[in-house]
């Protein structure tokens, strides 16, 4: 059953009638650019086309109801005029959240009903929260009658209620690639400026595939590590006397930088920024895309397994299950991988090759240390968040 069919009879039976309408968003896998946003500098993510279904109907009481079925049992009722961050526990914070940040916006929000479905991880660094996030959004817009929010400013909305409401300090990446992402492409966000652009970005028309393993890490991206790293990535540009990381393009700058550390962490931060773009220079060149697309990939490969080993070595953010993952993935013929997401957890982006035997060497791999089977999902660049039929 798709989410939005599993979201529309969940609805029925919490609800006892029909929705007025289902609203989807899709996760989101970040090809390149990692833990560049907070420093001013580029990301590249692309929607998948696992997604997280919002069935909604309005309700006269201004009380917001929700039931998920990925939290059964859960119901979360709260009085839509109460909402302030820290009023709802759990999960129920996102959805909840997406309410109080658009009343704060000034946008019309009516008491609703809403049933959840989702078959985006939770969890797994493939941005469930975002996706949840932006179908309430839309779903509450759209019965509101608040007319069509541009997209962007939804995305920082969404961004708002996971900030403030839920606590999490997380960039504008998420939101942004679950309600801007197209089938095909990729989007190439600018974390300074806030500009967008779409990058064509369809590695099936060459051979080539993603592939994400959930390495059933758990990650905790509200921990400690993530704000040492915003830190020294703070402290590094004040030392380097430029307002972010972002203003510095040569990696060679860095080597100013007498702390070892700092210097290691801005270098990955330089590097990644570099690669976004080289990537983005990759795919945008007709030429080379029509003739040989498949050399594009493996470029971009070379690229991703690069990126990991800065992440790794570098920025300190990987983990024993990712670096495992990656090594059989490259050895079993992949193209290339890198973990991605924030780090200490989550999941792992693979670039494929035609015949490679990734998902049986990984297993045999991750069987062999004794560790929790890893989960394997295809991931196709897909459209964003959208009203579902
Ligand atoms: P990620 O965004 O990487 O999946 P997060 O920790 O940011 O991980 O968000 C996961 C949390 O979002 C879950 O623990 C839960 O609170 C909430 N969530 C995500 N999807 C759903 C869902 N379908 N139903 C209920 N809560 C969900
Ligand atoms: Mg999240």
């Amino acid at each position: 059953m798709s989410p939005a069919d599993g979201a529309r009879s969940l609805f029925a039976s919490c609800f006892g009638a029909a929705p007025a309408g289902v609203w989807v968003a899709p996760g989101r896998a970040n090809l390149m650019g990692e833990h560049t946003d907070y420093n001013g500098g580029f990301v590249l993510p692309f929607a998948l086309g696992q997604v997280t279904a919002v069935a909604a109907a309005p309700r006269a009481d201004r009380r917001l109801v929700l039931c998920s079925r990925q939290q059964p049992g859960l119901v979360v009722d709260a009085a839509l005029d109460d909402l302030a961050p820290g009023a709802i526990p759990g999960w129920g914070a996102y959805p909840g959240g997406v309410a109080w940040a658009l009343r704060a916006a000034g946008r019309k929000v009516p008491g609703a009903s809403i049933a959840i479905d989702s078959d985006v991880p939770a969890g797994a660094g493939l941005s469930s929260s975002a996706a949840l996030e932006c179908a309430t959004a839309l779903a509450l817009t759209e019965l509101g009658g608040s007319g069509l929010v541009p997209r962007p400013e939804l995305a920082a909305i969404a961004r708002r209620a996971e900030n403030e409401f839920v606590g999490v300090p997380s960039g504008i990446m998420d939101q942004s690639a679950s309600l801007l992402g197209r089938a095909g492409h990729a989007l190439l966000l600018d974390c300074r400026s806030l500009e967008s652009c779409q990058v064509p970005f369809d590695p099936g028309s060459a051979g080539a595939r993603l592939v994400l393993i959930d390495t059933r890490a758990t990650h905790a991206l509200t921990g400690g590590e993530y704000a040492r790293r915003r830190a020294e990535c703070e402290e590094a540009a004040r030392l380097l006397g430029v307002p972010s990381l972002r203003a510095v393009t040569d990696p060679a700058v860095v080597d100013r930088l007498a702390d070892p550390v700092l210097r290691r962490r801005a270098r990955h931060v330089v590097t990644d920024d570099n690669r976004v773009l080289q990537v983005v220079a990759l795919l945008r060149d007709p030429a080379r895309l029509s003739g040989e697309g498949g050399e594009v990939y493996r470029e971009i490969g070379r690229l991703l397994t690069q990126a990991h080993e800065s992440l790794r070595d570098d920025f300190e953010v990987s983990w024993p299950e990712a670096d495992a993952a990656v090594a059989a993935a490259v050895g079993a013929g992949a193209f290339g991988a890198r973990m991605i997401g924030g780090g200490f957890g989550g999941s792992v982006l693979v670039l494929d090759g035609p015949g490679s035997r990734v998902r049986t060497a990984v297993s045999e791999e991750f069987a062999r240390r004794g560790w929790t089977a890893p989960d394997f999902l295809e991931a196709i660049a897909s459209d964003g968040a959208r009203r579902a039929a």
